[in-house]
């Protein structure tokens, strides 16, 4: 497989390519894919670990934006939806319905002024009512009408509603249930997506850790942030995709631009079996005493909280805060008022600052969600186009990846050759349809590899059908008996192996934040992560002294970014 080692080779012995992808988040990581399966060499290439910037710091929701109805981005709202629906077909290991209930306390409230609202007479909202939340409810099915991908929405009474979920706020006069998805992992997605490019072959090359920080005119410079090496490559066109970064990246390159408004947001995830038994597999998606709307979302064994959105215009150092942790512990309260919560059942927290298309407005809420491409044509000291990627969702990463190939294709004078709507992510590919299928899959891999029945299931159960690789690697490549990790009996050293060797794993924080859920679930102990550094030192040869470093940097991320600390 082609991995960052053959992609720095390359930097070093080639000088020019198509296309150059500044930025592997989701939306740099959907546009390469395509590219890629059109058959165009293309590089991507990121300044720190793929998928770590906004891309990691998603409510894990794939949703159509029920609230952008009323700011009348129906549009948006339409390709959202139906980009939900291919995600939950494309990628059925990470991507689910999710039945979505808005706890309501009013009945008529908001008629008035969401009308007012969605013809721009009045920017404010007002808490929404039944009636009004009906007519949104309809509408949104409406546009999912022709798929029966997610059942449609129901009410349920105010009796009803508390004896299905009985620590709910008592002065609900009913509850809203809709449909979206949830995304269990949103980082394995990218990195799926980017190890699919590369098996479509040698003419993509994708490096982490790998910036862009300047221009000669007609080459790009890159600086491999591991070793400070640096390199010139010539590009016939650039994608920007560097999210909130955008404008940094663009005037790196001597295009001063102000694309981007940054709109900081923080979740928290919470260990509260309380909660989590009371809202089973339901997220609870309600308006906020402010007029957001906010969500308590299952999340595994735990629940996420979120979000919070505030003028942010450096996503370098973005973290949740104390007074964002207070309104999210007031807003828990507020929905469920008998729950016992508190902060010290907080195991992660995390923040990201959405790339938002550039507004005025001091009012980060109200500015629209939808995508654009800008395109800075060549001239004013670079020898080529520069097309950037503002706004959007992470919902809508294919859709807008494939806009950005269409006029990058366009450029280079080629035209499309395969659709991506159908084209399944990762290990979503041949994903058993039924449980029968299901075991039929699970039982022919535990025949071809002798491998325990139970951790073949578990493999299954974290990475689709992609468990056939890891349980072939493993069979393959780890000579003595696989063992489980000491310090988590869920994870096993081959496994451990398998994502650093396979799925550019350079860090420690890697492997814990992105290639798995081991910190976000809480899961992390100094313990484990020391044997961890055992396990990717080995294989990736580090020293001592790295091995040491990497354990004290990864313990400060998650205390400094996470607010995770550990004894
Ligand atoms: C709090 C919050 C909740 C959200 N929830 C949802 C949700 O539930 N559902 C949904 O659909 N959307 C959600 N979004 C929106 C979604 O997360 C973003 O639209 C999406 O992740 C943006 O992805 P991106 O690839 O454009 O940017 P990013 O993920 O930020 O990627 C940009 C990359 O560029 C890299 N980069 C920067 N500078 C350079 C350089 N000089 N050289 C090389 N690389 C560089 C960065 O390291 C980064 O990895 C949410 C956003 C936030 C903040």
């Amino acid at each position: 497989m082609n991995s960052r080692h053959t992609a720095i080779e390359f930097l070093r012995s080639k000088s020019s390519v198509s296309v150059l992808i500044i930025g592997g988040g989701i939306n740099g990581a959907g546009v390469f894919r395509d590219l890629a399966l059109q058959g165009i060499d293309v590089l991507l290439v990121d300044k720190a670990d793929f998928s770590s910037g906004t891309s990691a710091a998603t409510s894990h929701m794939a949703h159509g934006g029920l609230r952008y109805l009323e700011n009348g981005d129906f549009s948006l709202v339409r390709e959202a939806i139906r980009e939900r629906n291919l995600l939950i077909e494309n990628a059925p290991h990470y991507v689910h319905p999710l039945p979505t209930t808005i706890p309501i306390f009013k009945w008529y409230s908001g008629l008035l002024n969401a009308p007012l609202k969605f013809l721009g007479l009045i920017n404010k909202t007002v808490e929404r009512g039944a009636f009004l939340i009906k007519i949104g409810l309809s509408l949104y099915d409406s546009f999912t009408r022709s798929t029966e991908t997610v059942p449609r929405h129901s009410f349920m009474s105010k009796s009803e509603s508390l004896s299905q979920f009985p620590l709910l706020n008592p002065n609900v006069i009913c509850t809203a249930t809709y449909y979206d998805a949830s995304i269990l992992a949103p980082e394995r997605v990218c990195i799926e997506l980017i190890c699919d490019a590369l098996e479509m072959g040698n003419h993509a090359q994708a490096a982490n850790y790998v910036s862009a920080f300047g221009t000669s005119g007609e080459a790009v410079t890159l600086r491999d942030e591991l070793t400070g090496e640096t390199y010139t490559v010539k590009p016939k066109l650039v994608v920007n995709a560097s999210g909130p970064w955008m404008d940094q990246v663009n005037r790196s390159l001597k295009q001063d631009t102000a694309l981007v408004s940054g709109s900081k947001g923080s979740h928290i995830v919470i260990d509260n079996q309380q909660i989590r038994t009371a809202i089973g597999d339901h997220e609870f998606f309600f308006e906020n005493d402010d007029g957001r709307i906010v969500l308590i979302c299952p999340i595994a064994d735990k629940i996420l909280v979120g979000t919070s959105e505030l003028v942010c215009d450096d996503p370098n150092h973005v973290c949740c805060t104390p007074e964002e942790i207070d309104y999210f512990i007031a807003m828990i309260m507020k929905m469920f008022p008998q729950a016992n919560v508190s902060k010290d059942q907080i195991v992660f927290s995390f923040s990201g600052v959405r790339p938002l298309v550039f507004s005025k407005s001091s009012d980060r809420g109200n500015v629209s969600r939808d995508h654009r491409v800008f395109l800075l044509t060549p001239g004013n000291g670079i020898d080529y186009p520069i097309y950037t990627l503002a706004g959007g969702k992470w919902t809508t990463f294919r859709s807008l990846a494939e806009k950005v190939t269409d006029q990058t294709l366009h450029a280079l004078g080629r035209i499309r050759q395969y659709s991506t709507s159908n084209l399944s992510i990762g290990g979503g590919k041949d994903y058993p349809k039924n449980i029968e299928e299901e075991k039929l899959f699970l039982d022919n891999i535990v025949l071809e590899m002798g491998l325990d029945p139970q951790r073949i299931k578990e493999l299954f159960d974290r990475y689709g059908t992609r468990a056939a690789s890891v349980a072939s690697f493993i069979f393959k490549e780890i000579e003595d008996n696989d063992s489980c990790l000491d310090n988590h009996v869920g994870y096993s050293r081959g496994e451990i192996v398998f994502l650093t060797r396979c799925e550019y794993v350079f860090r420690l924080e890697d492997l814990i934040l992105r290639r798995t859920l081991l910190a976000m679930l809480g899961d992390i102990s100094v313990g484990l992560i020391v044997e961890l550094s055992y396990v990717v030192g080995d294989e990736l040869g580090w020293s001592e002294n790295t091995r040491k470093q990497e354990i004290d940097n990864v313990i400060s991320v998650l205390a400094h970014k996470h607010g995770v600390k550990l004894s």
